[in-house]
């Protein structure tokens, strides 16, 4: 191996997660539960705060972390329960939808949950991110670059949008290139006890979305494509396109926020990979890695969950030397891929008023082959 930095050989063990997210907690949890030794290698976060994006959990989210033995620690969390859903889709009117079961999570305390949870299963973890993976022998040789490395015979891929390992060893397809733009808001007027509400606005170029926070703030997000570089930048152009909105601004001003300040930018648009596990070579992708949902879905952190249970099972069942489960788990996130894609169509043509712009016209199209 040219180019392999001189460390001491790192010992095999049955399975190496690479990603230290939602999907790598589920599977780190379901391996020790099947008491099978797993390594997890990601980057170690010292100490999370502030805000992370991807607050709706739906209410599968509930039975699967039950599953993983985490629902009393869940409900001890600082989440509260999905409040009112109020959208304008398909015509300027604001309507109230039925009401949705599910939570509103506060995302660090919940990503903090699940990485204590994937410490206790698996007290092996090695900081850093993986810059290549190589085939030695019968194993996997995961190499950080840094004289780090890994080693194991089955791999799972949990890195998330980057799906640093899947996308070279299947073919990863890119439907769009949506980004978020989204800010979190403080209270103006401690006086006005805003509402437990989620507003859902599509607009020609793309759609809000804003919701109440655990936390008592505001977050606010503008998902449009290509990325809208001047309000990245533009603190007066932002807050004018936010006011400018027909339901979203004035809601959170009439809830006593504050103009947001400047929106940070994030992907998110739907990526997936041809195949998602190959029992052949032993590795699976799980959560994002293996398909990254347009959060318009709400779908990311139950798949990710339940992805992350399945794969981890089915790389036990391959240690034990069947196969069959690794091969089902692919198929069946290839069944949920396709059927995602009809749904995204299916909700994005729910919205007619603007077909013939480009965003809603790439929507529009039927995607899947
Ligand atoms: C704007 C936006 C809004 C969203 N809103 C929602 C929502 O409301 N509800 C919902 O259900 N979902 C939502 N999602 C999706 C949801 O956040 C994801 O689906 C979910 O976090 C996926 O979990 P994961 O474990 O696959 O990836 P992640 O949680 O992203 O974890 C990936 C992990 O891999 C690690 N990693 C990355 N590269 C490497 C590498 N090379 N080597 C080692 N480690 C690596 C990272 O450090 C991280 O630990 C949203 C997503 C976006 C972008």
């Amino acid at each position: 191996m040219t180019g392999y930095a001189a460390a001491p050989a790192p010992r095999s063990v049955p399975v190496v997660i690479v990603g230290g997210g939602v999907a790598a907690a589920a599977a780190a949890i379901a391996l020790a539960a099947e008491g099978v030794e797993c390594a997890v290698v990601a980057p170690i976060r010292s100490g999370m705060s502030g805000h992370r994006i991807g607050e709706s959990l739906g209410s599968g989210g509930g039975d699967l972390l039950a599953g993983l033995g985490l629902r009393e620690r869940f409900l001890a969390g600082p989440h509260r329960t999905a409040g009112p859903f109020f959208s304008a889709w398909g015509a300027p009117v604001l309507l109230r939808k039925p009401p949705t079961r599910g939570w509103t999570l506060d995302r660090v305390a919940f990503d903090t949950m699940l990485a204590d949870a994937m410490a206790t299963a698996t007290p092996s973890r090695i900081d850093g991110s993986v810059r290549r993976v190589l085939r030695e022998d019968a194993d996997w040789l995961v190499d950080l670059g840094n004289g780090a490395a890994a080693r194991g015979r089955f791999l799972l891929d949990c890195t998330g949008r980057a799906s640093a390992i899947g996308r070279r060893l299947s073919t990863q397809r890119r439907i769009d290139r949506l980004v978020a733009c989204h800010a979190t808001l403080e209270r103006a007027d401690p006086g006005v006890e805003p509402t437990a509400a989620t507003v859902l606005e599509s607009a020609p170029d793309g759609w809000w979305y804003a919701t109440l926070l655990p936390s008592g703030r505001g977050l606010v997000a503008w998902f449009t494509d290509p990325c809208p570089g001047p309000i990245l930048h533009d603190l007066a152009a932002w807050q004018a396109m936010l006011a400018e909105s027909r339901f979203t601004g004035p809601w959170l001003a009439s809830a006593g926020f504050a103009a947001p300040g400047l929106p940070a930018v994030t992907p998110a648009g739907t990526l997936y990979l041809d195949r998602a596990a190959d029992a052949a070579l032993g590795w699976a992708a799980a959560g994002d890695a293996a398909v990254a949902f347009d959060p318009l879905s709400s779908h990311g952190i139950v798949s990710a969950l339940w992805m992350g249970q399945q794969a981890g099972r089915a790389a036990a069942a391959w240690i034990r030397g069947d196969a069959r489960p690794v091969a089902e788990y692919a198929d069946a996130v290839s069944r949920g891929t396709a059927r995602y894609l009809g749904e995204r169509r299916a909700m994005y043509t729910q919205e007619r008023r603007f077909a013939d712009l480009p965003f809603w016209r790439s929507r529009h199209a039927d995607l899947w082959p």
